[in-house]
């Protein structure tokens, strides 16, 4: 058995009470002060490991960097691990969901995503240290706090991180029951489009008005149109609201739209065909905002290459190691958009995240601590 796996399979125990503990400290994205205890307990893991600083976050905590020295790293190039620290579930979520280990499963709010994949860096680190294995680049860990609600403030850190690294590692789960990595995920944005109309009695005065209700249900199809399955393109209208009584002739009147586009040049043809919605009833206005806030992760030849490398420690664990894409966006979208080779989807392999079977298989918890020891000795 290879010496990683041996060792992570010893300390499979330590590394599922480690989830727990980690699962146990609810940091929801907006209770900042949750985050930041959180982010105190994982902090406390890694001094002594680690140089470790706190980045600020604004109106969610902080975000947490550590920077490695291990032996035999050599100037230049570093690997960032990308991870964060919120998750989508509220405080108190805990009380319905319990931690609880069943059917070769560890079970609970944030235990997939991504708090088994925190747990496995902290034991990949302590394999290479314990087992003294030496790097060949310095390893730079970063937690961001407000990922599951768009990254605004932990986005200039990681770009910024990435710039200065040679690879990227996200510890997001894997894809699936067998833990595909991904090595290619779609481009997301929204957009509001609101139509503005003119408000009047409808008993009365009903001609006067021009409804903003009814000349957005126009423009819905139009802009559910924009969908093209074959390029990878979605676009969905998720969320309507409009209109004040059922008794006046609505006056305003709006919708949420998703969009998710798998090439970037798609993501410029969408902003013009939002640009270009004009309403048929001349009487009628619409103003669109909005746009693409996380680019496209394309699958480029250095991702192949990173995947390669993964496949190959892999095997070496007897993991056959696939990957995937997904219509999902992480972190990994700014640091490909930037060139930098990035394999995401390293974490927890289960199911269920953000959703109330979310869990993770317990018997994967020790090859992918060891793949992730490996690549992080390798790369
Ligand atoms: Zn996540």
């Amino acid at each position: 058995m290879h010496p990683f796996l041996a060792f992570a399979e010893a300390k499979q125990p330590a590394i599922v009470t480690l989830i727990r503990e980690l699962a146990r400290c609810e940091s929801p994205s907006d209770q900042p002060q949750a985050v930041n205890r959180f982010v105190n307990l994982l902090a406390g893991r890694l001094e002594g490991a680690a140089n470790v600083q706190t980045l600020p976050g604004g109106r969610f905590g902080e975000h947490l960097r550590c920077e490695f020295k291990l032996p035999g790293a050599k100037p230049g190039g570093k690997i960032l691990v990308l991870a964060h620290s919120d998750t989508v579930w509220p405080l108190g979520t805990l009380a319905q969901m319990p931690l609880r280990e069943e059917q070769g499963r560890l079970w609970g709010p944030g235990v997939l995503d991504m708090k088994s994949g925190i747990a496995f860096f902290v034991f990949a680190i302590h394999t290479l240290r314990m087992l003294e294995i030496p790097v060949r680049r310095n390893i730079v860990f970063q937690v961001n706090s407000d990922e599951e609600v768009g990254s605004e403030t932990s986005r200039k850190f990681t770009e910024e991180a990435a710039k200065k690294s040679a690879a990227v590692l996200l510890l997001e789960p894997g894809t699936g029951l067998t833990g595909k990595l991904k090595t290619a995920r779609k481009g997301v944005g929204d957009y509001t489009v609101t139509v503005k109309g003119r408000a009047s009695h409808a008993g009365i005065d009903y001609e006067a008005g021009a409804s903003a209700v009814v000349e957005l249900a126009r423009q819905i199809p139009k802009i559910a149109g924009f969908t093209n399955l074959k390029q990878g393109v979605t676009v969905n209208p998720g969320v309507i609201s409009g209109g004040t009584r059922t008794n006046v002739v609505a006056a305003e009147a709006r919708v949420d739209v998703d969009i998710r586009v798998a090439h970037a040049k798609d993501a410029m043809a969408l902003e013009k065909k939002f640009r270009a919605l004009r309403p048929v009833d001349k009487r009628c206005s619409i103003e669109v905002e909005g746009g693409l806030n996380r680019p496209p992760m394309e699958r480029t030849p250095a991702i192949r290459g990173l995947f390669q490398t993964a496949r190959e420690c892999a095997k070496e664990l007897g993991v056959a190691l696939q990957e995937s894409s997904t219509g999902g966006g992480s972190d990994g979208n700014f640091t490909a958009a930037l060139g930098i080779p990035t394999l995401d989807g390293l974490g927890g392999v289960g199911e269920g995240a953000h959703a109330v079977n979310e869990s993770i298989l317990l018997d994967r918890v020790a090859d992918r601590t060891a793949l992730l020891a490996m690549l992080l000795s390798q790369l």
